[in-house]
């Protein structure tokens, strides 16, 4: 028995012995939530610590504990000091490097909120978050000690916001935890808050691969009263008293609703564990963002507002991006031609094989012609009269079609039209399905 099990530990892997670390050995079942604030310009950033608070239960992963699915825009990683041995790690992407895009970053020096949870140390530990540029190289690092004795750690208070169960997913440490805010609902709209949260479950659940994999999924909804209705939209000149300050006019692109208010968005549900936040804004405007472990937000009562929310949560937690371009001038750095972007359903060829080489018939030609019925305008203004066969085509036949991540040239999707691509497309493309599987896998395996 001993030889076999000797066997056995041959046999595994080195790197699954030598990298995996023992949750129970480091972490307490509790959670450090730490918030940073990022700030500079389009040339150059930087990274500050804000305040850490202990908050309730681990929601997050217990296995994979040291390595990121995705490499996202920026990681946090927990290392042993002495060692320098990873402990846990996360990526993310955010808002303020969204920004620094922008003409304004080339104005003026910003600073925006993030806020991130690991799990509770049990020894003192080094923090290192970094951010990396559009050729995934790093450019901005923090590294700091947290004590898990520190007095200045802050307790979670009880912020006697209300909390109900929309969806049971099984344990904390087996279901993935997401937690849907209210955000410009007053007190006498709570009722339709709890209802739009439900519809917000319900169109998730009824999308692939959601829809399988529903009971891996614990939704709660939490009730922030807002004084004011509805969120802000200043280029209507309408500032409203919001839980979490969201407003249209991010950026001054008028349908781009985001908050800035990350430590409010996170005071509000600080006494629910979760691992993914949606925040339902009361609106009926078309608008809301997906941020890769991040954030989704949403406005509330759009008729679109159902394959728009999966959209969004598709770029939240499976890290995907936009399948669609712009064919206008201004957007051609942001994945340049000499990287291979990170995000699982588009290329620009540099490492195509890491994408979905594995899945393309063979004899595809690269780039993939695309069909003549296949002009983004017009697909879109059609999609309504196709039949079921022409719009499976377009969804599912898999190819290298030249026109993604909001570049006409250089970057390509896997099929013709997808949830990741346009709203009148109600399904992911199967590249994007097995990209959420594999997130949710990572979860929850
Ligand atoms: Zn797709």
């Amino acid at each position: 028995m001993k030889r076999l099990l000797s066997l056995i530990l041959f046999l595994l892997p080195f790197s699954v012995l030598a990298q995996e670390p023992s949750f129970d050995q480091y972490f307490t079942d509790a959670t450090l939530r730490l918030d940073y604030v990022f700030c500079g310009n389009s040339a150059e950033q930087s990274i500050y610590l804000q305040s850490m608070t202990r908050t309730g239960d681990w929601a997050g992963r217990r296995k994979h504990l040291a390595e990121p699915l995705l490499k996202g825009n920026g990681q946090i990683r927990v290392l042993e000091p002495r060692t320098g041995k990873v402990l846990y790690a996360n990526s993310f992407s955010t808002l303020f490097q969204e920004w620094q895009a922008t003409p304004e970053a080339d104005e003026v020096n910003r600073a925006f909120e993030n806020c991130f949870q690991v799990p509770f140390p049990k020894a003192p530990v080094e923090i290192e978050i970094s951010l990396t540029d559009i050729h995934n190289i790093p450019c901005a690092m923090l590294t700091h000690t947290v004590r898990p004795d520190d007095i200045l750690i802050r307790q979670q208070q009880d912020n006697g916001n209300q909390c109900k169960e929309l969806a049971w997913g099984g344990s904390l440490e087996g279901a993935i935890d997401i937690v849907i805010l209210s955000e410009g609902y007053t007190s006498s709209q709570k009722r339709k808050f709890f209802s739009d949260a439900a519809r917000a479950r319900d169109a998730l659940f009824a999308h692939e691969p959601f829809a399988s994999r529903k009971g891996e999924f614990t939704i709660r909804a939490v009730f922030a009263p807002s004084q004011e209705s509805g969120p802000s939209q200043p280029g209507k000149g309408e500032w409203n008293n919001t839980a979490v300050g969201s407003h249209f006019d991010t950026f001054y692109s008028d349908r781009y609703l985001t908050t800035s208010s990350m430590q409010k968005v996170y005071d509000a549900i600080g006494n629910v564990p979760f691992e993914h936040v949606i925040i339902l804004v009361n609106t009926p405007v078309y608008g809301g963002g997906g941020i890769y472990n991040s954030v989704t937000i949403m406005g509330s009562d759009h008729s679109t507002f159902r394959p728009v929310l999966v959209h969004e949560f598709g770029h939240a937690f499976g890290g995907l991006a936009d399948e669609y371009a712009y064919d206008s001038e201004g957007n051609d750095c942001i994945y340049p031609a000499d990287t291979e972007p990170w995000e699982p359903n588009i290329t620009t060829l540099v490492y195509f094989e890491s994408k979905w080489a594995d899945l393309l018939p063979e004899g595809t030609p690269v780039p993939t012609p695309v069909d003549p019925i296949e002009r983004q305008q017009d697909v879109r203004r059609i999609w309504s009269s196709l039949g079921p066969e022409a719009k499976a085509s377009l969804n599912l036949k898999l190819g290298v079609y030249e026109g993604a991540g909001y570049q006409m040239q250089g970057v390509y999707r896997p099929v013709q039209e997808c949830r990741m691509r346009i709203n009148e497309c109600e399904e992911f493309c199967p590249v994007c399905v097995r990209a959420i599987n594999a997130m949710i896998d990572y979860y929850t395996k």
